[in-house]
């Protein structure tokens, strides 16, 4: 490597890189079968428990949990677009000053670089997909076919289900598979009502709990929630799922894991004689100094883009372009899902009915458009679902109600109406044009060329938006809410911003078209597997990370069953 010499360390089993969602649960899995495994993380070290801000009121945090003008202008410019990041979460992000990316057409990256990646972060929502979403490229022509069927990972659903806990209630609906599921976290008076007035005037849609990766029961040393509503900041019970509180234990326990932190993956090191991956380049985040560690396999869980600018920096004369990549497909069709769509209004009665406590979870409204039969329309392909919620207007009314003195004190004595709100998310069709590559000059602190990223809405994406404005205000009518107000913020919104970019190394059939093969292994190189984002071949709406988890899952049991086999 030119500008480094390089020390050469030690030989593991696995290698896996990102220790995130994806990667703890790689290091999980490939540790409790055996494998000396080495779990390699471009950020700090980061111990359970030691959330600084979790229990911290609004006034005991300096700026009232607000970011700082200069801090926001200089050093999150990126990621406070995106409203996931403040005073109280900021040290769970990365400093977009630090990590520069290029947005070749405006695209948010949020990233959390530590030990646990965006597993502190992340909103807990795991809906499963349904046979209809990995059916639907072939059925549609839209993208490549997927090399699975719901049939092939629903296991694999179960199995990590079970491990982590999820909550949430059976759906009732076409549209999506239920989960193996603890007791649901219960819908208020207002959603209550607002799911009977749905499931009356439309039939086929209802509204449940939305599945959650938070106990509502016990599981293997971990509490139920208790409802204190500050999830973002890192939960000290490690009552939802973290790599902290779930997958990193259960690898600690076998005795084979190997945690580094402070290692920026810089490439995957690839052997032209046989073909195969043999270990990686890691620059120390400190020392800078190039460190190679050797393995019989390697797994890539650096998040979506991360993996695939692993991949495109892991050149070679076989692989000029980036490692397995004889289709040219690596680093295009780059999908997020699309949202800032809804609609809220104040529903009637129901001022006898309160509610305690900060239920972690919001409401669903499962996907209900193109599901067959007369949900089928003409303007777009694929699908959207909701959440929301709906809850009593606080005290905060009181600056635009009108009146004074002591008539509007006794007014703001009890809470206000209720307000039901529902926010849509929906699919992004995969496209070649959206696409990320690495500049050929500029390269960060670690050395590492940086990452352009290109990447805008489609037209099936705007008219879906329509529908999904309009479907709200039509639910909103038929459970007699007044004050409606509907709303597209489309020119607030761009890809990332909903935070589950995927795409980028796909899974296909065909080594033509497609980077990955139908257990996430590279098709150019066997012992080399990607059980990130980056494998998605279309995005589906429901939220990614549990598909992560489970393809994570049978993946590794793919890999070491071919290891045995003497096959990698
Ligand atoms: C506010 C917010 C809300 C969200 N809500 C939901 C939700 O409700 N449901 C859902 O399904 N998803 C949600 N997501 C998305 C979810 O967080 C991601 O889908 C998930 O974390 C992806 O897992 P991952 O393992 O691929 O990446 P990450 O969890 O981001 O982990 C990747 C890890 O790889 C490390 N890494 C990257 N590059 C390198 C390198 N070169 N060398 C070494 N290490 C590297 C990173 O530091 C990081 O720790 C949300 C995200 C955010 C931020
Ligand atoms: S609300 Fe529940 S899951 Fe969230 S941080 Fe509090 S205890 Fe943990």
């Amino acid at each position: 490597m030119k500008g480094f010499s390089i020390i050469k360390k030690e030989t593991y089993d696995a290698i896996v890189v990102g220790s995130g969602v994806s990667g703890g649960w790689a290091a999980k899995e490939l540790t409790e079968k055996g494998l000396k495994t080495l779990l390699l993380e471009r950020g700090r070290a980061q111990e359970h428990g030691d959330y600084p801000t979790q229990s911290k009121r609004v006034w005991e945090l300096p700026n009232r949990g607000r970011m700082t003008p200069d801090e926001i202008e200089n050093v999150y410019p990126v990621q406070y677009r995106s409203g996931a990041i403040s005073e109280a979460t900021k040290h769970f992000h990365v400093k977009d000053s630090e990590q520069p990316y290029v947005e070749d057409k405006p695209f948010i990256w949020v990233r959390g670089d530590q030990v646990g990646g965006r597993s502190l972060i992340w909103g807990r929502g795991v809906p499963r997909w349904s046979p209809m979403d990995f059916e639907a490229p072939a059925k549609d022509g839209m993208g490549i076919d997927w090399p699975i069927r719901y049939d092939d990972i629903a296991p694999w659903y179960d199995y990590v289900e079970r491990f982590i806990g999820v909550n949430g209630e059976p759906m009732k609906s076409r549209a999506i598979k239920d989960g193996v599921f603890q007791k649901p976290m219960e819908l208020n008076a207002g959603e209550k009502y607002f799911r009977k007035c749905i499931e009356d005037s439309f039939p086929g849609r209802t509204m449940t709990i939305f599945p959650m990766a938070i106990l509502t029961e016990a599981l293997n040393g971990r509490p139920a929630c208790h409802y204190c509503g500050n999830c973002p900041r890192g939960c000290l019970t490690g009552s939802y799922f973290s790599t902290q509180s779930t997958t990193l234990p259960a690898a600690q326990a076998t005795g084979n894991l190997t945690l580094r932190p402070d290692s920026v993956v810089h490439s995957v090191i690839f052997d032209e004689q046989t073909d195969r991956a043999v270990g990686v380049r890691v620059i120390d985040h400190h020392s800078k100094e190039m460190i190679e560690f050797y393995s019989k396999v390697v797994f890539l869980c650096a998040s979506a883009l991360g993996s695939t600018q692993i991949l495109l920096n892991s050149k070679s004369p076989r692989f000029p372009d980036g490692l397995a990549n004889s289709s040219g497909t690596l680093g295009h069709y780059l999908m997020d899902h699309h949202f800032r769509v809804g609609g809220s209004g104040i529903l009637p009665g129901m001022e006898d009915k309160y509610y305690i406590g900060n239920r972690p979870a919001p409401t669903y409204i499962p996907r209900f458009r193109n599901v067959g039969g007369d949900t089928d329309r003409d303007d777009y392909i694929r699908g959207f679902h909701y959440g929301g919620g709906a809850s009593r207007i606080g005290w905060g009314r009181g600056s635009s109600e009108l009146g004074m003195g002591a008539e509007l004190k006794e007014k703001l004595r009890t809470p206000g109406p209720w307000r039901m709100s529902i926010n849509a998310f929906g699919e992004m069709l995969p496209n070649y044009d959206n696409h990320v590559y690495l500049d050929s000059e500029k390269t960060d602190q670690w050395g590492i060329p940086l990452l352009h990223v290109s990447a805008a809405f489609g037209e099936n994406e705007l008219a879906m938006r329509k529908d999904m404005k309009d479907s709200a205000g039509e639910m909103l009518e038929a459970a007699g809410a007044t004050d409606i107000s509907t709303y597209d913020a489309i020119s607030r919104t761009v890809p990332g911003d909903a935070i589950h970019e995927m795409g980028t190394a796909r899974m296909g059939r065909d080594p033509k078209d497609s980077v990955l093969n139908g257990w996430n292994q590279a098709h150019d190189v066997p012992n080399l597997f990607v059980t990130d984002g980056a494998c998605m071949t279309s995005s589906a709406c429901q939220n990614p990370s549990i598909t992560y988890m489970a393809l994570t899952a049978r993946a590794c049991d793919y890999a070491v069953e071919s290891m045995k086999r003497g096959e990698l």
